[in-house]
């Protein structure tokens, strides 16, 4: 049987997956953290097609059983190398060598830090990636959310309807989020915008107390008290192990077509880790599919 590594149990590896195994092939899938993605980070799914209003844990533990029924293979473990130009790929996990027909890359990619004095050391203190995980903390409190997307606006509705304050900070006046979710955080009455502003400074001992937000129209920092805050200014990827091996873009996205057909035969880009205009659950989970049957129909023709 045909062995197919998956690097990353995001929704497109794990779609990715279920095509691989319905295709006749046997799915590996390694992942170094929790499965699921960046979706279990989602409160509320509200436009993905024929799912509503579903937390984001719960899709990702329904895909995550519906793999296991398949017979997909877990390996709760990061990949530290990879060799993917020979006709068999390698992929190094946990210490050992594992050997694949083909690979699909379906890594995803991280949260983009503000890198401003204060960030790295109150991580954990007070400065959050991640609404859904750590919102609960700053109930009763005074958030911040930084970002002017779709994860920003979301963060700062959410939290509003427990923080006592929430102050939305971005660096335009115009946002990239969906206007309906603009239209919604502006009726919240305890959600205050603070736009053509940046983050310079987070301060505070053993946790956050203030935040130093300057103008960049006026050039006038204040000192904003609160609790917590909330980086959601979108991600970056992370493909630093396959430069050389395979080509990737300006942003370091991995090149890739509809297909999710990489430079390398046998090698697949799926999800938000390839060069693609739009980064949804539903396109991840198209690329999975896609890349999945791709993989499937070059190793009918190889053999
Ligand atoms: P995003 O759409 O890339 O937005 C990032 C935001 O952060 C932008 O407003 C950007 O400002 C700002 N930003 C970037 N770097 C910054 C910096 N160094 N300092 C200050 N601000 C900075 O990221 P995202 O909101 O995480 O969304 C990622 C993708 O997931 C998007 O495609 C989004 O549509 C999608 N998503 C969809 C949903 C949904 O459909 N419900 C929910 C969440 C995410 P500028 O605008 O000035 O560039």
């Amino acid at each position: 049987m045909n062995r197919i590594g998956i690097i990353g149990g995001g929704t497109a590896g794990m779609t990715a997956a279920i095509y691989a195994v319905r295709g006749g092939c046997q799915a590996t899938v390694f992942e170094q953290a929790m499965f699921g993605g960046q979706i279990v980070n989602t409160a509320s799914i509200e436009n993905y097609p024929g799912l509503y209003q579903v937390s984001g844990a719960d899709y990702a533990m329904k895909l995550y059983e519906q793999c296991v029924a398949l017979g997909v293979e877990f390996l709760f473990s990061g990949v530290t190398a990879a060799r993917l130009e020979d006709r068999e790929k390698i992929l190094e996990s946990g210490g050992k060598e594992h050997a694949f027909d083909a690979v699909i890359i379906a890594n995803g990619a991280q949260y983009r830090k503000l890198g401003c004095p204060g960030e790295e050391r109150l991580t954990g203190h007070g400065v959050s990636y991640c609404a859904t995980c750590d919102g609960a903390f700053y109930r009763g409190k005074t958030a911040c959310v930084v970002g002017g997307g779709n994860t920003a606006l979301e963060d700062a509705l959410f939290l509003s309807a427990t923080c006592k304050e929430v102050y939305l900070i971005h660096r335009r006046q115009e946002f990239r989020a969906h206007q309906a979710t603009v239209e919604a955080l502006r009726k919240r009455e305890n959600v205050h915008f603070i736009l053509d502003s940046v983050v310079e400074e987070i301060l505070g001992e053993d946790h956050m107390e203030s935040l130093v937000v300057k103008n960049t129209v006026t050039g006038e920092a204040v000192n904003l008290e609160a609790q917590g805050v909330f980086v959601a200014i979108g991600v970056s990827p992370d493909n630093g192990l396959f430069s050389g091996q395979l080509e990737l873009d300006g942003s370091g996205y991995l090149k890739a077509g509809e297909d999710c057909c990489t430079n390398l035969p046998g090698v697949y880009a799926a999800g938000d880790t390839r060069s693609k205009p739009l980064r949804q659950l539903v396109t991840a989970a198209a690329d999975g599919a896609a890349a999945a049957v791709s993989a499937a129909a070059y190793l009918q023709l190889r053999e």
